[in-house]
């Protein structure tokens, strides 16, 4: 499995990653995110090339809402049960701005995506921007959550 790949512009990626990317930002502008004003918009594509998105979704009861990662994959298995996911593309931006932001998935996300990867047995490539201005692309949720707690631990 290659390492992380980091690119120092967006015109750096390849083709998919970069329309991941547009089309996460695409998604974006459909959040509903009245508290936090943080738009996240995510999109994966599958193994049959369609692609999924999603934006997060809040909620007056703080603890209800959801990540625009999890919306989009859950959203991927609901309507696509029989596919594996091949890689997301997770951005961000402040409402009513155009500069992307930082927006890594949160710890949660992360445990779904691993859940995703164990069940498909296949690994999902992660595109996002970090702190650093740099575009990256994860091989695998597993380099974002190591030693973490997989269906294994219940056996
Ligand atoms: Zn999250």
């Amino acid at each position: 499995m290659k390492g992380v790949q980091a690119f120092n512009e967006i015109e750096d990626l390849d083709a998919e990653s970069k329309y991941l990317v547009h089309k996460a930002k695409e998604a974006a502008l459909n959040a509903y995110a009245p508290y936090s004003k943080f738009y996240v918009g995510a999109a994966v594509i599958l193994d049959d090339d369609t692609v999924i998105t999603g934006a997060n979704y809040e909620n007056a009861s703080y603890p209800l809402c959801m990540c625009a990662e999890r919306v989009t994959l859950y959203s991927a298995a609901a309507t696509h049960p029989s596919r594996k996911v091949k890689k997301m593309a997770v951005i961000a931006h402040k409402k009513g701005q155009k500069e992307l932001v930082t927006a890594t998935p949160c710890g949660a996300c992360r445990q779904v995506m691993l859940e995703f990867e164990v069940k498909q047995k296949q690994p999902i490539e992660i595109v996002m921007l970090t702190k650093e201005s740099n575009w990256i692309i994860v091989p695998s949720c597993s380099f974002l959550l190591p030693y973490s707690f997989n269906q294994e631990n219940l056996i």
